[in-house]
């Protein structure tokens, strides 16, 4: 039952013995550069189609965010959200509400780290690489950054305190207590021994109900009907894929974990925004590097996917945001449908002890008049 609600260990839950610690992403967004290199690497070792292929599409054309959204096709989707002074100061004070630590303004004069010169995105890849155990092992990914965005002083990063984007690569949550998981009608969805959220293609009928079930968005069907890249679906097609489409999203890398690899997207971050490894150690180390920015004054910084008391029981991909769960299009209270199983379960218990009182004092007061 620990599967449905509860607290659970998902992979030894799910009847893997011999699995390992859980594995997971820790996706801290304040050092995102939006190179989308990520999705590009998902999208070439996972043979997956442009967005949009196959239907007159290709590029949004309205943004610098040109693939939208996670998807069949995009299963990592790096967010563009611009951000004025007034969200930035609404998003700084509801980080302090939400931590309640006091923590001094951030005006120039207060010696915040927005002082307009030195962009608190170059500040906080300096942070993330500092020795504190929080940045690359050896520093290399944070060191990357800054070469990618020039240098510090005087860079040409956009990010002002009337300004910024906050950039934000989602994925799947590969969550605790995964809805697409329960309520998959062909198990086509499995636990993997990394307690990751995997998709079996020819098992899955394309009915859809996983797509339904995801609190997150996640999990899409694919519209066309096949599962392989383009160049191969009369390949795909020969083997009788449901024309309903099959569903599709993140794995985890799953083929690449069972070789000792780690995911493509996390190898190929070059500013290592994107870890992966076992999930409490990734906790432990966003945990850090949220009071890392809260020090800062960067009071905005929080934890998404980290709470295993959350309505999914906690995330394997967990996110340190800059601002709100809504901003980026995420749940602030995402709830997995099994979660109310126990009081479902109460509640038709009692109606039936209640039916099977009524029928047995029926019972009784007819014996009773015979
Ligand atoms: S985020 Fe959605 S698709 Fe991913 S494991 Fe959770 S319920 Fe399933
Ligand atoms: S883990 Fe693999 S499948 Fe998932 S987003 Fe990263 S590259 Fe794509």
């Amino acid at each position: 039952m620990g599967q449905l609600f509860g607290h659970t260990d998902p992979a030894p839950d799910a009847g893997w013995t011999d699995a390992g610690p859980r594995k997971g992403f820790f996706t801290d967004t304040s050092i995102c550069i939006g190179c989308k290199a990520c999705e590009v690497a998902c999208k070439e070792w996972n043979q997956l189609p442009a967005a949009g292929a196959g239907e007159g599409g290709g590029l949004l054309g309205s943004s610098y965010d040109n693939t939208g959204a996670l998807g069949a096709d995009t299963w990592r989707h790096v967010a563009f959200i611009e951000q004025d002074s007034g969200r930035i100061a609404a998003a700084r004070e509801s980080g302090r509400r939400l931590v309640d630590l006091g923590m001094p303004t951030l005006s120039p004069a207060a010696g915040g780290s927005m002082d307009g010169a030195r962009s608190p995105r170059v500040d906080a890849l300096a942070a993330a690489g500092a020795s504190d155990g929080i940045g690359a092992p050896g520093g290399a990914g944070a060191h990357a950054g800054l070469d990618v965005l020039g240098g510090t002083e005087g860079s040409a990063h956009p990010d002002t305190p009337e300004f910024r984007w906050l950039m934000a690569s989602d994925v799947c949550k590969h969550c605790t207590h995964a809805a697409c998981l329960d309520v998959c009608p062909t198990g086509a969805l499995f636990r993997s021994e990394f307690g990751s959220v995997v998709v079996q293609d020819d098992v899955c009928n394309g009915c859809g109900a996983c797509v339904a079930a995801c609190p997150f968005g996640v999990i899409e069907r694919r519209a066309d009907g096949v599962s392989e890249p383009a160049r191969q679906r009369p390949q795909a097609e020969a083997v009788g894929h449901s024309q309903g489409g099959i569903a599709q999203k993140c794995t985890l890398c799953y083929d690449r974990l069972t070789e000792g690899e780690q995911p493509a997207c996390a190898q190929t971050c070059p500013t290592e925004s994107i870890r992966f490894g076992e999930r409490d150690e990734l906790v432990e180390r966003a945990r850090r590097r949220v009071g890392q920015l809260h020090s800062q004054g960067m009071t905005e910084a929080r934890l998404y996917g980290a709470n295993e008391n959350d309505g999914v029981g906690g995330t394997g991909s967990v996110f340190l945001l800059l601002d709100e769960p809504e901003a980026y299009g995420l749940p602030p209270d995402p709830r997995v449908c099994t979660a109310d199983l126990p009081g479902m379960y109460a509640r038709a218990g009692l109606a039936a002890a209640g039916m099977l009182a009524a029928a047995a004092l029926a019972f009784a007061r007819r014996g009773g008049r015979a």
